[in-house]
């Protein structure tokens, strides 16, 4: 830890858990490099500020209601905080910008810049009025982030019915999706979406830098090349933070401790870890075919479904009693796990996963083969990664049944197909702790980005 270096950043983190961790933990790298830290963030979703002590929390009203806080349409709930969350935000930021009085501590240290996440669209023209710099942090892969300002103008390509002969074919302008992942992305997906689109692609440009929590010099290189072309400002691809500092400490719900326990009476490499996130739902008859296919492929599991996943159902009272029974014999159910440990343990042999953006990464880190089934936005193409370019993984699809679900975890965990998946994954882990150790290509990004934050 450095000492102070009398500079301050303010941050303010999009609400959801996949866009919390990785600015949290952006917060503590930046902390333990000599910065002050102070979290504007909103009522909904707010962070536990217990967890950090040496972090200031400023918490704004964001005025949703709770039907609006439980709504699934992530993108609405994103363009209502857009419009809510302006004159509070403005408010508290331009009060911090206030010289402070010079009894006070905060007289001593200068505010560097703000760093939100991209999908604030508001903060950039608030900050250029009082001549802040904008840092933006994007939680997605640069593939997703860059290919996915084509929606626009894919969108009438949805309109007609998809050809069975055309479902594989290639997107162009958003490799490396296929017509039927567009076609899935876009579903339910209203035309609102394109003005958000718009006016991130806009405020990222005009923003002082752009900020990635991937090895993507090492796991997406051509997109990074093109994301420096397109958007022409310092573009930063610092590594997945939670090899740094883990992320429990920012977990909105409370991860159940004996999951590691637990997992300490299994064989190495024995038992399959399923997931799918912070915000995916699943229909009651998914949550059968799951709980079958992970019953007849007779492999211990892990097995995590949230309170609110399945749509319609307190938790898992579909699965009728007898079934339970059986699955207690190999396997865990939990409403929440303390993933990044889970993933670390020596028992985990593959991960069935909705590849979220952050889970991906930590799978990737801790060199964890994937069974890949992604819901919704970019977990399509990091899915597609995942099974087609780095081939560490296999894609089921979309067929959520319990035939193919056992079928590949058999395949994954005893199959001479998933011990070449393993060997790929263990060069993949390998490749990107590489990028994180002195000299890495992350770890210079890193030490690029601390020194432009001195400059500002
Ligand atoms: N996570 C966790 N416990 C769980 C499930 C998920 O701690 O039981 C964490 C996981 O480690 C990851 C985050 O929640 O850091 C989920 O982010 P991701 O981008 O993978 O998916 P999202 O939730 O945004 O769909």
């Amino acid at each position: 830890m450095e000492k102070s270096n009398g500079l301050r950043v303010i941050m303010f983190p999009l609400p959801l858990q996949g866009c919390l961790n990785p600015m949290i933990q952006l917060a503590k790298i930046l902390h333990s490099r000599g910065f002050s830290i102070t979290v504007i963030h909103t009522r909904f979703n707010a962070p536990k500020a217990s967890s950090h002590p040496l972090f200031t929390f400023l918490e704004i009203p964001d005025g949703l209601s709770e039907a609006e806080e439980k709504n699934p349409d992530v993108n609405l709930t994103i363009t209502l905080l857009n419009q809510r969350c302006v004159s509070p935000f403005r408010d508290t930021l331009t009060k911090l910008l206030q010289p402070a009085d010079s009894e006070t501590e905060g007289a001593k240290e200068r505010i560097t810049c703000l760093i939100d996440d991209t999908q604030w669209i508001f903060t950039q023209s608030l900050a250029k009025s009082l001549n802040l710099p904008r840092l933006v942090v994007s939680a997605s892969n640069v593939s997703f982030f860059l290919g996915h300002f084509s929606i626009p103008q894919l969108r009438p390509l949805t309109y007609l019915p998809l050809q069975d002969s055309e479902k594989d074919d290639p997107v162009e302008e958003f490799p490396p999706l296929r017509k039927k992942d567009i076609y899935r992305l876009l579903d339910g997906e209203s035309e609102t979406l394109d003005a958000l689109l718009n006016l991130i692609y806009k405020t990222t440009k005009a923003s002082s830098g752009l900020i990635f929590v991937s090895c993507s010099e090492e796991l997406d290189h051509d997109a990074l090349i093109q994301a420096r072309q397109d958007f022409q400002v310092p573009i930063f691809a610092i590594g997945p933070s939670h090899n740094r500092f883990t992320a429990s400490s920012t977990s909105l719900l409370a991860p159940d401790e004996t999951c590691i326990p637990w997992l300490d009476k299994q064989e190495d490499k024995s038992v399959i870890y399923v997931s799918f996130g912070s915000v995916a739902t699943i229909k009651e008859s998914e949550l059968l075919e799951v709980a079958w296919g992970l019953r007849n492929s007779e492999q211990p599991f892990l097995w995590v479904v949230r309170v609110g996943a399945v749509v319609g159902a307190e938790w898992i009272e579909a699965i009728p009693e007898e079934l339970m029974e059986r699955l207690k014999e190999k396997g865990k159910v939990v409403k929440w796990a303390p993933q990044q440990d889970v993933l670390k343990h020596r028992a985990i042999g593959g991960y069935l996963s909705h590849n979220g953006w952050n889970s991906t990464a930590e799978s990737i880190s801790e060199g964890v083969p994937m069974i890949c089934l992604p819901f919704v936005w970019d977990q399509m193409l990091n899915a597609r990664f995942v099974c087609e370019k780095w081939m560490v993984g296999l894609h089921l699809e979309n067929r959520i049944e319990r035939n193919e679900i056992d079928r590949a975890i058999r395949c994954l965990l005893l199959e001479a197909e998933g011990e070449a998946i393993r060997e790929r994954m263990k060069l993949l882990k390998e490749k990107v702790g590489a990028s994180l150790e002195e000299n890495g290509s992350a770890y210079r990004s890193l030490e690029d980005l601390v020194d432009q934050i001195k400059s500002f």
